[in-house]
């Protein structure tokens, strides 16, 4: 049998003798390894302590371990009151049974086993490697880990073997992991996801656990293990990415292939919903003019003024993108065709009034509009032709004016 380490307090220092001998007839072999007190052992180890060595101030941390509390005189009422603090057993120093106990209790602690040179090269290993490697077992406590762990998470190797994850993460966090353990234990094989991870200099990571069941050759679980990547700059990178994908450059507005994102979603949610949807589109008059007269990059620059102030002009709710070279749209939410028409109208009112400063010269601009309701009943493709068809109209109609598609 593999040999199991015993955790024992100074007063059974001599008396632990008999209880070797007594355990290695049964087969059992013993490491035996001497604490000042209680918090000296790792969470879940078996602990033998002397009635006498225990402190008031050691009892919350009875539970935590698989208590054995050694009394001179044993009674069922003593007894009681050391299970009620919170040890597992109390036993008489000369009761054969604890050896019965104690035989018991180990063979649940399949990975409690003594250090051999495979462990110290599988240490060598793993502290070779610079991302986080932990293993835990079956009862979701950590046996194992590399220098990458316990740096990023400021904790000695001591202060994690033999602790939960709720000794090294705040509860919030802990709930998180002790959760997706769970499941994977349950459910064995592999698991990634990711989730976040407060470092010891305070700052939040987000870390891509990649776990594993390890399991006995019967395929019972043993525990698991798990390799964290930290992927706090992919994401960050991703997410900027993905912004830049979904927004113009030179307005900083969304752009056409973020309004083919989000429009069938807003249709659909108005298929589902009393709450109207309305969009307009915009093409800015005579644009040639305003780039004959300053310049591509004048143009550019009057395109950057326009977007603007057309944002200056919208609610929150409503979203403007730019779908071409000088060509808008505005995706109006909770907005009926005569509330849309009037919107297209100050628009196009507003903007005609309003003087531009290009090159620092006054510039006047106008807009031609088309406005549509997006009723739930229209086929979508169909409706957004329609609205496209009555931009053309505004402008064969003399340009500075709103055609409104009804329905
Ligand atoms: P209208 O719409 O009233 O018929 O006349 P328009 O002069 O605006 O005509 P059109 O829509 O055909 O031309 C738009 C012009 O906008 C053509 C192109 O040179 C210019 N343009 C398109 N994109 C940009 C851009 O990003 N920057 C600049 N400076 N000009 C652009
Ligand atoms: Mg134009
Ligand atoms: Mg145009």
């Amino acid at each position: 049998m593999t040999p199991s380490i015993l955790y024992f307090s100074p007063q059974l220092a001599s008396w632990k003798t008999q209880l070797d001998t007594l355990l290695l007839t049964c087969g059992q072999a013993v490491e035996w390894q001497a604490v000042q007190s209680i918090d000296q052992s790792p969470v879940l180890s078996v602990v033998l302590l002397a009635e006498k060595d225990i402190k008031a101030s050691d009892w919350p941390l009875l539970a935590s371990r698989k208590t054995i509390v050694i009394v001179d005189e044993w009674s069922l009422e003593r007894s009681v009151t050391w299970i009620q603090r919170g040890a597992a057993n109390c036993f008489a120093r000369d009761d054969e049974h604890l050896a019965a106990w104690i035989i018991s209790e180990l063979s649940q602690f399949t990975l409690s086993r003594s250090h051999s040179d495979e462990d110290d090269v599988l240490q060598v290993i793993i502290d070779a490697i610079p991302v986080p490697i932990f293993f835990k077992d079956h009862l979701h406590i950590y046996r194992g880990c590399n220098t990458a762990f316990c740096q990023s998470l400021g904790f000695s190797r001591e202060k994690v073997i033999g602790h939960s994850v709720y000794d090294v993460a705040p509860k919030h966090l802990a709930d998180t992991y002790y959760e997706a353990d769970r499941k994977l234990l349950a459910k064995g094989g592999t698991q990634c996801y990711e989730a976040e991870v407060r470092f010891s200099d305070g700052s939040l990571h987000e870390m891509e656990f990649n776990k594993a069941v390890f399991t006995k050759s019967n395929g019972q679980a043993l525990g698991q293990v798990g390799v964290m990547l930290d992927v706090t700059e992919r994401n960050q990178l991703i997410r900027q990415l993905d912004k830049a994908t979904r927004t113009d450059p030179l307005t900083g507005t969304s752009n056409r292939r973020e309004f083919n994102l989000i429009i069938h979603d807003e249709f659909n949610k108005r298929k589902h919903s009393e709450q109207t949807l309305s969009l307009m589109t915009l093409d800015v008059d005579f644009f040639k003019k305003i780039n004959d007269r300053f310049g591509h990059g004048g143009g550019d620059q009057a395109l950057q003024l326009i977007a603007n102030w057309l944002q200056s002009q919208l609610r929150s709710s409503d979203t403007l993108f730019r779908v071409g070279g000088e060509e808008f749209y505005i995706l109006m939410r909770d907005t009926d065709i005569q509330n849309a028409l009037k919107t297209a109208e100050r628009l196009c009112k507003g903007m005609a009034t309003h003087t531009f400063l290009i090159n620092q010269q006054s510039v006047h601009i106008t807009l031609s509009a088309g406005v549509i309701e997006l009723a739930p009943t229209t086929d979508l493709e169909s409706a957004l032709d329609m609205v496209d068809k009555a931009l053309y109209e505004a402008k064969s109609d003399g340009r500075n004016c709103v055609c409104p598609v009804f329905q």
